[in-house]
């Protein structure tokens, strides 16, 4: 579709709405698809009517008032020969209320239901009905839509873009002939055609099972653009140049023989695919996925190293301070002994020593840089940067991500990820990476023990904390979460530290949280490190990386509002250590159906894969991915559940951007619409 040619014949307030639903174009009208489907080809009577089902009513109206009770509201009282009802309006425009003048003619849809004023409707879709104006033959298409735009207006200017887009031939297919016949896909324009205008004879139950041909090609070709879109990102990266880092062993060799520990076989298999990336003469774009302490740090290193082995500079940046320090310490502790020496650069430096540090990142004096996003701000430049790790990248934004992709643009990319992506979806929406798993935790790990208890037995658990601290143990108390408010979160947790600090007079409680200073929160992580700190009561911040091996005890509070991911990530923190473990979720009842399947599924599950596996099927992908967010649509269409289709997709895309390139290009422009561009950040 070639049409992007702004909407023509409407108002700058109807330009604004449509706006607001991502049209600008008559090319987005028409890859505007429904919902779902009404039928109003037939009229019941308000007699007949059945509670909770849709239908439609054909009646006079016999008075219309603007009542208080209490809320202002428009009610209606219509008729027709078979009984009365009642339409109730709690929002509504001066042209619905002039529409609805006693004697008008109406057509109602909706659903009927027993209210407090007798039978009504609540918010009916209706219109004026001119004298013998004809039923529809067909069914109705429901878009999604925003406020102040009526459907009818939508679906009018829709099925005008769409006769339009036909006419200049806009609507060509844009996968080749042979191609389709082999897929056995139906044609676009006539799939695009049937579902916007469903032609007289096709039930609402065809229509809404997604598994009609019409519907089955709009999902192969949303989930066929998307994978054009990365493949394509993906092959554009690798025309680019980098430096080969093959290594010479020199470090990498010095590090594993001082290891306390040898690598997992898993560590070991990830290890070889990164180091053969680094070897390759364009640049490294692979994705590490590794459940909480599977051991992705030292494979951070090993990858720096093997940079610095060959003369280049290697940067490893974290999306919090408490993160990046964590990594420092880490590498700092096995890497100072061998006389390797490890920069760091964050924010809350001073900024006489960031100045001094971005002149030896400048210089090249310094080669092993850990930081936070401090590392790609203005003003740091480095002399040679040949790898770039990037840790839980998805916390960082859009802006921090486009800066890094200008630093490194010709360097290696590795992204390191704790929250483990199901396979259909890393298929899918991370086709633009190659994807390494380490599936094996390090030997020695205790399991931990996950407990659910009620709040009200919130005394018991202050005793098990006093109890393992008294042990030489050290706990976490993490907060609950509070999303709408940063300040009651903070209150939350200020209480809390006061609380647990006078009920534990002789354990010594620590707090952290967002609102700290760096510098404070790094003192107060120290703090608990090097076990000054017994309990640590704290907010989020510790959701991430935080390792601190003598901690045997997690308790988290309000654990119903908490997603999967976060209180996989939360459990991970303990059970680090010799000792056995445990992560207490206390609930506030009653507990909600969606946070009673994800407590239980954090119960019984412990491998992240799993998991994550799970939660997908609980919140769907839109949710799920929700973080990848960097302009990429989501999937509308394609149901992700299907892994033989995206893996067919995505063979398919790989053919088309061989063979067929032009086709390519036409089907991402029709899909994507440029947003592709964004893709590349
Ligand atoms: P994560 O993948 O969550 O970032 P880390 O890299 O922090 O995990 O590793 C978790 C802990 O396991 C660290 O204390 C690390 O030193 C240790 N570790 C890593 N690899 C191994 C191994 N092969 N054997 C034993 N311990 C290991
Ligand atoms: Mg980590």
């Amino acid at each position: 579709m070639t049409d992007t040619k702004s909407i023509s014949g409407v108002g700058p307030a109807v330009v604004e709405k449509l706006a607001r639903l991502g049209l600008r174009t008559e090319a987005d009208l028409v890859m505007h698809l429904p919902l779902r489907y009404e039928d109003e080809t037939r009229i019941t009577a308000v007699a007949d009517a059945l509670p909770g089902v849709a239908a439609q009513f054909q009646v006079e109206v016999v008075s219309a008032e603007i009542a208080y009770r209490p809320r202002r509201q428009l009610i209606a009282r219509v008729a027709d020969a078979s009984g009365e009802m009642l339409l109730r309006f709690l929002n509504f425009y001066p042209s619905q209320q002039k529409a609805l003048a006693v004697g008008a003619q109406l057509r109602v849809f909706g659903e009927l239901r027993g209210g407090f004023f007798g039978t009504e409707i609540v918010h009916p879709r209706f219109h004026v009905v001119r004298e013998d104006e004809p039923l529809p033959d067909r069914l109705t298409p429901v878009y999604p839509t925003t406020a102040g735009l009526a459907q009818t207006a939508l679906r009018r200017l829709i099925l005008r873009a769409v006769a339009r887009a036909e006419a200049a031939g806009a609507l060509a297919d844009t996968l080749p002939d042979d191609l389709r016949r082999r897929l056995k896909l139906a044609d676009f324009a006539a799939s695009l055609r049937f579902l916007h205008e469903p032609p007289p004879e096709i039930s609402l139950a065809e229509l809404e099972a997604h598994g009609h041909p019409a519907w089955r090609r709009i999902a192969f070709d949303e989930l066929l653009a998307q994978q054009l879109s990365l493949r394509r990102a993906y092959e554009a990266r690798r025309e680019r140049g980098a430096p080969p880092l093959p290594g010479t062993g020199a470090l990498t060799g010095r590090l594993l023989g001082a290891l306390p520990f040898a690598l997992t076989g898993a560590q070991q298999r990830v290890r070889r695919e990164i180091a053969a990336d680094l070897a390759a003469t364009y640049p490294m774009q692979r994705l590490l996925q590794g459940d909480v302490g599977s051991g992705k740090t030292v494979v951070a290193a090993l990858a720096m190293l093997q940079a610095v082995e060959c003369g280049y500079q290697a940067a490893l940046m974290a999306p919090t301070e408490i993160l990046a320090e964590q990594h420092f310490r880490k590498l700092h502790g096995w890497l100072t002994p061998l006389g390797i020496e490890v920069a760091w650069l964050a924010s809350s430096l001073k900024k006489k020593q960031k100045t001094a540090m971005a002149a030896a990142i400048a210089s090249g004096s310094a080669r092993l840089i850990v930081g936070t996003h401090a590392l790609i701000e203005e003003g740091v430049e480095f002399e040679r940067l040949g790898l770039a790790i990037v840790d839980e990248q998805h916390r960082f934004g859009v802006r921090q991500r486009l800066a890094l992709k200008q630093k490194g643009l010709s360097a290696h990319q590795l992204t390191m990820s704790a929250t483990p992506i199901p396979r259909t979806l890393a298929m899918s929406y991370y086709a633009d990476l190659d994807v390494s798993v380490l599936d094996e935790l390090p030997p020695g790990r205790t399991p931990v023990l996950t407990k659910l208890v009620a709040e009200s037995r919130r005394e018991q658990v202050t005793g098990r904390v006093r109890d393992a601290c008294r042990g030489g143990r050290q706990a976490y108390w993490v907060c609950p979460l509070i999303e709408e408010s940063d300040s009651l979160q903070l209150k939350t947790a200020q209480e809390t530290y006061e609380r647990l600090t006078s009920e534990l007079p002789d354990i010594r409680v620590g707090l952290v949280h967002g609102r700290l200073k760096a510098d404070e929160k790094a003192a107060v992580m120290a703090a608990f490190v090097a076990n000054e700190i017994q309990l640590l009561v704290a907010t989020t911040v510790i959701e991430v990386g935080v390792d601190v091996p003598n901690a045997s005890l997690m308790v988290v509070e309000h654990a119903e509002r908490f997603g999967l991911a976060q209180l996989h990530q939360l459990r991970g923190r303990v059970g680090r250590g010799a000792h056995d473990s445990a992560c207490i979720l206390l609930y506030a009842q009653p507990l909600g159906e969606m946070a009673r399947k994800r407590l239980k599924v954090i119960y019984e599950n412990n491998d992240g894969f799993e998991i994550a596996r799970l939660d997908l099927e609980l919140r769907g992908p839109g949710e799920f991915i929700g973080s990848r967010q960097s302009g990429l649509p989501l999937l509308r269409f394609a149901d992700l559940d299907d892994a033989a289709l995206v893996e067919r997709v995505r063979q398919v895309a790989e053919e088309m951007l061989r063979d067929w390139p032009q086709h390519a290009d036409a089907h991402m422009r029709r899909w994507l619409g440029g947003r592709e561009e964004l893709l590349k950040a």
